[in-house]
């Protein structure tokens, strides 16, 4: 059910919802797309952002953007270090964001209510901005947090209880890029353990509203596409490990072998600072792609949804980003999993175990693994039983999206919530 944007319905009673996005590719995505359902639903949109990897305006005419004026963290940041310690990194830029965030909020505030144009509902804003709940209250404005995480990773989270005691678990309405017939064991768990009492609204998968391409920081290579297009039906194996994940020079080679040595067609992102220390292409082995003979294709930054459902891909090969991992999921696409760190284990573990939908690489990255991985998911039985389970979550999706299907009903009951508040 993929829906381009339309005019909104009927406006809700000029109801505003303001998004506070955390700067991350993986998180403004979902972020935007949860905004455009929204609009949709007739809500006006102001998303706040920091001046890092602030979102392109232009994209969304029918939204309110307004940037901090500064928030002491762009020029520091150096986007190849992200990965090396991400607790210590958001802990950095929530305590820079705490007076932009309340200057921007309070200007916003009170330039509307001397206009008396919408009246503010709600903030909805990332889990990972810590300190989103305690300015919202000082301004008596009620939170909503959106999950960009699968509600299984979540749930590991809350298993530790010291994450609750220091407030970095969300106590307020929770929003969920999932849907019910995904994680239903691990819906029941979050109603029956741990968020008794809080409104929870698994509306997912966004992407399936509204594509991503409009919040993309990087531009999409779109020859990836004409590339595919000369490929033969689920011939390709599609290789991408995100916005964030880097690899050190060995790991690279070994991915660049295990991938010739394949013989089966590649299409490869290599993204500025995946390899630690190069540019771009530069550990190649010089010829490398003139050797695998147009088998293979690198592109810096690819428009991965319209990838995963070209016919010419039949598996992705993923550091199992939860979009990533969604995207993969809603064009029944088996998985090789690699993850890094943060909920990415989590996804990875239940794409190969639970859905059994992939597999996890495991143990140190080797040229022979890639390759024993790759045709046991591209050529042998045990792949084809891969494809036929991720097909029927496809169909899970498409149901889940339409009336009546959950995820359309928690969308209700996520609208009604706001227009509660
Ligand atoms: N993405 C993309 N082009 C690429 C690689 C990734 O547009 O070449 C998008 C992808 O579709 C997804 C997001 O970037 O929506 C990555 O989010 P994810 O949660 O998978 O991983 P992260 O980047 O947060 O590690």
């Amino acid at each position: 059910m993929e829906t381009q944007q339309e005019p909104c319905k009927l406006p809700r009673n000029r109801r505003r919802v303001i998004l506070f996005p955390l700067p991350f590719q993986g998180h403004i995505n979902p972020m935007l797309q949860l905004g455009s359902i929204l609009y949709s639903e007739g809500f006006s949109i102001t998303i706040i952002h920091t001046t890092l990897n602030s979102p392109n305006s232009c994209n969304y005419p029918h939204f309110e953007f307004c940037s901090f004026s500064d928030d002491g963290f762009s020029e520091t940041y150096q986007p190849s270090k992200v990965a090396d310690d991400i607790p210590a990194l958001l802990l950095s830029l929530n305590a820079k964001c705490v007076v932009p965030f309340r200057d921007c909020l309070a200007n916003k505030l009170m330039s509307n209510s001397q206009e008396s144009k919408d009246s503010f509902a709600c903030l909805i804003t990332d889990a990972a901005w810590f300190i989103a709940h305690s300015v919202a209250n000082d301004f008596r404005l009620p939170t909503i947090v959106l999950l960009t995480d699968s509600i299984a990773a979540s749930l590991s989270y809350a298993a530790f209880p010291i994450l609750r005691e220091k407030g970095y678990l969300p106590i307020q309405g929770i929003i969920w890029n999932s849907f019910e017939d995904l994680e239903q064991v691990e819906l029941t768990t979050v109603h029956q353990q741990y968020y008794l009492s809080i409104p929870v609204f698994p509306i997912g998968p966004f992407h399936k509203y509204f594509p991503a391409y409009s919040s993309s920081l990087l531009s999409q290579d779109q020859s990836s596409i004409s590339w595919l297009d000369r490929q033969a039906p689920r011939s390709v194996i599609y290789v991408s490990f995100g916005s964030i994940a880097a690899i050190n020079e060995i790991e690279f080679l070994e991915i660049a072998w295990g991938l010739a040595n394949s013989r089966v067609p590649f299409l490869w992102v290599v993204r500025p600072g995946l390899g630690r220390g190069a540019e771009w292409l530069e550990p190649l082995p010089k010829g490398f792609l003139e050797m695998v003979d147009g088998r293979g294709y690198i592109v810096k930054w690819a428009p991965q949804q319209q990838v995963l459902a070209h016919p010419a891909v039949g598996c992705f090969w993923t550091h199992s980003g939860w979009n990533s991992t969604m995207e993969s999921i809603c064009e029944g696409i088996p998985m090789i999993c690699q993850p890094y760190f943060a909920d990415q284990m989590v996804n990875s573990r239940y794409v190969s175990h639970v859905w059994r939908v992939g597999l996890h690489l495991e143990g140190k990255l080797e040229r022979e693994g890639i390759e024993r991985a790759i045709r046991r998911v591209m050529v042998e039985a045990d792949g084809q039983g891969m494809r036929e389970r991720a097909m029927y979550l496809k169909e899970k999706v498409d149901i889940c999206l339409q009336r009546g299907g959950s995820s359309y009903q928690s969308l209700g009951r996520l609208t009604d919530h706001i227009l509660s508040l």
